[in-house]
């Protein structure tokens, strides 16, 4: 593990824009980005298809003792791979996000993928997104943000994205989720989504993603 490796922490709820913001200062500053929520997809996508309820039990320690998650990059886009299977497109469907926001208040899922995401931001400079990186995967990163965005907004903002996938969306239905994944994050005991101590806040709801960027290159070259 090289020690003087440089991570840039972005937490936040969900939508705020920070796989997106991720991606973009990794390239800018040729540092690997990665998308920790993947993580957690592929892991609630593998106990779903086990049966397995969102609550802590012995098969449940059994299925993540077994399962190997490999993160590859293919042309700067992240692929996860679950015990061989590429899952990169199945853990984007709907259903598996309200799978995540549950499984991922489990602390088993979460030690597991904690001590995952750790050994990968060691080995190269890394930009991370999720909940909890400044906060608790990584307290000492060098930077820390915290993006936010208002509810209203994410909400348009997801549905802009599924109509021009050419996918229906009920505004109202993923306003209410993101509502309840925004308290499922914030109100799990173990690890909850808060502001990280250091971080620095910015609220993209007025901002262009260029602007959103720019700002946060500010900070870290300032
Ligand atoms: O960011 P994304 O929506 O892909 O994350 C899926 C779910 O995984 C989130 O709703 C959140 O509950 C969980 N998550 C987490 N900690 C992280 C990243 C994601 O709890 N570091």
């Amino acid at each position: 593990m090289k020690n003087n490796v440089v991570n840039i922490a972005i937490d936040g709820p969900s939508g705020a824009g920070k796989s997106t913001i991720a991606r973009l200062l990794a390239k800018r500053l040729n540092m690997v980005y990665l998308d920790t929520g993947a993580m957690y997809r592929a892991i609630a996508l593998a106990a779903h298809e086990a049966g397995l309820q969102p609550i802590e039990s012995q098969a449940l320690e059994q299925l993540l003792a077994g399962i190997r998650l490999d993160i590859t990059y293919h042309d700067g886009v992240q692929k996860i791979g679950l015990n061989g299977r590429d899952v990169s497109a199945a853990i984007r469907e709907h259903a598996v996000s309200k799978l995540a926001s549950d499984f991922s208040a489990l602390q088993s899922v979460r030690i597991k993928l904690v001590e995952l995401q750790r050994e990968l931001a060691g080995r190269a400079d890394t930009v991370l997104d999720g909940r909890d990186i400044g906060s608790f995967v990584l307290p000492d990163a060098k930077f820390k943000f915290y993006l936010d965005a208002s509810a209203e907004v994410r909400a348009d903002r997801r549905c802009r994205e599924l109509r021009s996938r050419g996918e229906a969306c009920d505004r109202e239905t993923v306003y209410k989720d993101i509502i309840e994944r925004d308290y499922n994050d914030m109100h799990r005991q173990f690890s909850p989504l808060v502001k990280a101590p250091g971080a620095v806040v910015v609220d993209s709801s007025d901002m262009t993603i260029e602007q959103v960027v720019t700002r946060m290159l500010e900070v870290i070259n300032a």
